[in-house]
C-alpha cells in the first residue's frame, strides 16, 4: 500500500504514520526527519536546507525530490509500501512523485488528508516534543512522557524543534495554504483523496484511517 499523508503542519501526520507503520508493515518516509538528520550531520545537503527549514520556508523542490527518489529506488522496504509524510508539498513535487512511482510501477493508492483547525495545530506544535535519539513524538499536555524530558521508548532526551515557535509556525501555515493546500485538488482529480477529521484525538484518527485503508 502506498499512502500519502496530507494536511497542515501539526495535523498529526507524523503521529499517524508512527502509529500505522508497524500495524501495516509500511515504511514511514518523512522528508522533515530526513532533512533534520542531514542538518544534524552537517552534510552539504543539510547545510543547504538549514536556512529554509529554520525560517519555516520550503526547501527547493529538486533537492527534496532527489532525496525521495533515492529512498524509493534504493530502500528495499519501500517496495512493500510506504506512508509518505511531508512530501509532496508543492504541485511540482506531486507531479514528480507520480513520475517516479510510475517508473517503479508502484502508483499511490490513496491520499489521506488530515483536516485540522488553526487553533488545534498551533496548540499541537507549540506543545510538541521530540526524542533526540529515536524521534518518538510527545506533547506536553496531550501525550506527556512518563518522566519529564525523557523518552518512554529509549530514555533519550526530549527537545523542542527550533521551528516549533509561534513566529515560524505562522510562516509554515502561510506556506501550507499557498503551496501545499492546492495539491489536495490534484489528488481529488485523480479520485485518490480521502479526508479525515484531525481535530480529534490520535486514536480516533487512527481508527478512521484504518477504516479507509482496509476498505
Ligand atoms: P516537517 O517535519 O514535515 O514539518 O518539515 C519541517 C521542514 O522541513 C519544513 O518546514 C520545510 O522547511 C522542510 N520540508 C520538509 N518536507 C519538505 C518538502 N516536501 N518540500 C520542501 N521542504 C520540506
Amino acid at each position: 500500500m502506498k499512502i500519502v499523508l496530507l494536511g497542515p503542519p501539526g495535523a498529526g501526520k507524523g503521529t499517524l504514520a508512527e502509529s500505522l507503520r508497524d500495524t501495516l508493515g509500511l515504511l514511514h518516509i518523512s522528508t522533515g526527519d530526513i532533512l533534520r538528520e542531514e542538518m544534524k550531520n552537517g552534510t552539504p545537503l543539510g547545510k543547504e536546507a538549514k536556512k529554509f527549514v529554520e525560517s519555516g520556508g520550503l526547501v527547493p523542490d529538486e533537492l527534496v525530490t532527489r532525496l525521495i527518489k533515492n529512498r524509493l529506488e534504493n530502500d528495499p522496504k519501500a517496495k512493500k509500501g510506504f506512508l509518505m509524510d511531508g512530501f509532496p508539498r508543492t504541485q511540482k513535487q506531486a507531479e514528480d512523485l507520480d513520475k517516479i512511482l510510475k517508473d517503479l510501477n508502484q502508483p499511490v493508492d490513496c491520499t489521506l488528508c488530515l483536516e485540522a483547525s488553526v487553533k488545534t495545530v498551533v496548540q499541537r506544535l507549540t506543545g510538541r516534543r521530540v526524542c533526540k535519539q529515536c524521534g518518538a513524538l510527545y506533547h506536553m499536555t496531550n501525550k506527556p512522557p512518563k518522566k519529564e524530558g525523557v523518552c518512554d521508548n529509549c530514555g533519550g532526551p526530549l527537545y523542542q524543534r527550533a521551528d516549533d515557535n509561534e513566529e515560524t509556525i505562522q510562516n509554515r501555515m502561510k506556506v501550507y495554504t499557498e503551496s501545499t493546500k492546492p495539491i489536495i485538488e490534484y489528488y481529488k482529480a485523480q479520485g485518490k483523496l480521502r479526508s479525515i477529521d484531525a481535530d480529534t484525538d490520535s486514536q480516533t484518527v487512527r481508527t478512521a484511517a484504518l477504516k479507509i485503508i482496509n476498505g
